[in-house]
């Protein structure tokens, strides 16, 4: 049986009423900042619940444009977790500031304890990741922010509809950059990405600089970018935006499935599964004795797991002008050799996720 990480080709499926839509769509030419675009952001920041969602060209851009718009530039610094995708850094590094790494805990996001030991002067902003889809634990993390008087960028990339008591992943801080990347929970064809935030001024900012700063056709307030969310990706993400929670929750029954068989197996750690909390599993990621091997058997029974990732950020090659040296990040570390990702979308059929489970369950009584 061959348990596959992508299924686009089957959400992509049919898409009668799609490609109807794209086709009035290209008859309209209403191809940049049209009603299309608008009328996903109305439901964007309605599925959130926050005042404003501006549509952007990436996730990245999503992080990096609200860091533009609060004015954090060279010779500031951002902190953020040790393991995370590298564009939570890159878009502090695009706009010139620093990424300052605190290591993460077993959650998977950064250990809140140890961001306050992290605040220097030079401190202009927090940016926790939501890895996984597990969030942040964010209320202490807003206490340090305000003591601190410093604002809150949450990479929500990972984490849409995922909640801590009821409050969803994107209303915690000033601002939230999510993904519409095609292989995000919520997802378009192509880069696109939203920015949500309760601030009307910022969200004014904002508008201006996805659009080269400019107010209307002929008047400029400021330097911008060129990042707009396309209408196209809009009619794809309207097309999509009303299935957001049925993919949560279907998510969240293969994470339980998942959860119960492994808990049985003792080379098998799962990550804490405190209550109150709601993770979404846009990653399904597990602790594994002997991991390597595990990854290899799973990969010849034609299972597709992944390693996120197998070097922590801060060690890469591209990120040795940060000045971080191995064992700096001792818990990003550890992760890097004992996790392993499974797939767990909502496209998966139970006999797929059961395969999975047998081929682990088989691999360690093998071994024992
Ligand atoms: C995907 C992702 C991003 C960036 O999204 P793009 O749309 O690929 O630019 C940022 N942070 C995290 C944690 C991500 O997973």
């Amino acid at each position: 049986m061959h348990v596959r990480y992508s299924y686009l080709p089957q959400q992509f499926a049919k898409i009668d009423d799609l490609l109807t839509e794209l086709g009035q769509l290209a008859r309209s030419g209403d191809f940049t900042l049209g009603a299309p675009v608008a009328q996903f952001e109305k439901r964007f920041a309605e599925l959130i619940g926050t005042r404003h969602a501006i549509g952007v060209g990436s996730g990245t851009d999503a992080l990096k444009l609200p860091l533009a718009a609060l004015g954090i530039g060279p010779g500031d610094e951002v902190i953020t977790a040790a393991n995370t995708f590298i564009a939570t850094a890159g878009a502090i590094h695009e706009v010139g500031a620093r990424p300052v790494f605190v290591d993460c805990d077993d959650t998977f996001c950064m250990d809140v304890a140890q961001v306050q030991g992290a605040i220097t002067d030079k401190t202009k902003a927090i940016m926790p990741v939501h890895f996984t889809g597990y969030m942040t634990e964010m209320e202490p993390l807003m206490q340090i922010a305000r003591r601190a008087d410093l604002p809150v960028i949450e990479d929500a990339c990972q984490a849409i509809l995922a909640d801590i008591n009821g409050q969803r992943a994107g209303t915690f801080g000033r601002a939230a950059g999510f993904s519409l990347h095609p292989l995000k929970n919520l997802n378009v064809w192509g880069d696109a990405g939203v920015i949500v935030t309760d601030d009307d001024e910022l969200d004014r900012k904002l508008r201006l600089l996805r659009n080269h700063g400019m107010t209307n056709r002929d008047e400029i307030a400021c330097f911008g970018y060129n990042s707009r969310l396309d209408s196209v990706h809009a009619v794809v993400g309207n097309w999509l935006v009303g299935q957001t929670e049925a993919i949560a929750q279907t998510r969240i029954a293969h994470a339980t499935r998942y959860d119960a068989a492994f808990a049985e197996i003792p080379q098998i750690r799962l990550p804490p599964r405190p209550p109150g909390r709601r993770r979404v599993y846009h990653l399904y990621m597990i602790f594994a004795e002997n991991r390597d091997e595990l990854l290899a058997t799973c990969q010849a029974a034609g299972i597709e797991a992944k390693i996120h990732y197998p070097i922590p950020l801060y060690q890469q090659v591209g990120l040795r002008s940060l000045g971080y040296r191995a064992g700096d990040f001792p818990v990003a570390d550890r992760h890097a050799k004992e996790i392993i990702t499974f797939p767990c979308d909502q496209h998966l059929s139970t006999a797929e996720l059961d395969h999975v489970i047998e081929t682990v369950r088989a691999f360690y009584s093998r071994a024992a």
